[in-house]
């Protein structure tokens, strides 16, 4: 498997709660391994309820909030919301203009986000749109815009945004991993860390955690481990 070293890892993700079901519990391993984590969350979580009667600045509000406590669970250190529209994100400049800024703010070893490619998984889900175009703007982010200085200059290097350089990126949510993160140790953790959300999934009952050991026995295919997280790495000291 690939020798991943890194210290500082920026997560992207769209919505409030991805991060978690998505990388909740890698980001709990790492963190518990003495790595810094930062997580920015595109949009603004703003179609995540049916309930007519909620306001949508209530459920805003009430997004950021649970994202926030979701943050102390994992142990994240920093969540920057970018405020995007939900379910409409396009793979924008403007979106990769925010995401080459933070990278170039927080300068992280490693960027994670969604594989941008996935748009079917195993004939029962249709991925988000939100999740493939904020993997898109990552993209483009990472390669070439992070470390080339006359990408936005006016907006970015002229700032004070100097150019950075990633060691890798690893994409989530993918049909294509080259590489595991064992969460066995930390599944408890990871389902806490979801369960936060309450918006989102009222009901954090023994079922939700049945799922959630199913979902993470799945995603361990192709490896060694009992429970993980899969990603797509794209390992660029090895170029
Ligand atoms: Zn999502």
């Amino acid at each position: 498997m690939i020798d991943l070293q890194f210290d500082k890892a920026l997560v992207f993700f769209a919505h409030p709660d991805d991060a978690e079901f998505m990388a909740g519990g890698s980001i709990i391993q790492w963190v518990n391994e003495g790595k810094e984590i930062i997580l920015c969350v595109v949009t603004n979580g703003a179609a995540g309820s049916n309930d007519p009667a909620m306001s949508r600045e209530k459920l805003i509000a009430s997004r950021m909030e649970e994202q926030r406590e979701a943050a102390k669970v994992t142990g994240v250190s920093d969540v920057i919301f970018l405020g995007y529209e939900d379910c409409m994100v396009e793979d924008s400049h403007d979106l990769r203009r925010d995401m080459i800024r933070e990278i170039r703010r927080h300068k992280p070893d490693i960027v994670i986000g969604p594989d941008p490619t996935m748009y079917f998984f195993a004939g029962q889900y249709i991925n988000h749109p939100d999740h493939r175009k904020v993997g898109e703007a990552l993209c483009a982010a990472v390669s070439p815009g992070a470390a080339t200085l006359p990408i936005y200059r006016e907006e970015l290097y002229d700032k004070g945004f100097e150019p950075h350089h990633l060691t890798a990126a690893l994409f989530g949510l993918t049909g294509s991993p080259n590489y595991w993160v064992d969460i066995e140790a930390v599944m408890e953790a990871k389902i806490k860390s979801v369960s936060v959300h309450h918006t989102q999934t009222p009901e954090f009952g023994d079922q939700f955690s049945e799922r959630m050991h199913q979902i993470a026995t799945f995603t361990a295919e192709g490896s060694d481990y009992k429970y993980a997280e899969a990603y797509r790495v794209m390992n660029f000291r090895e170029r």
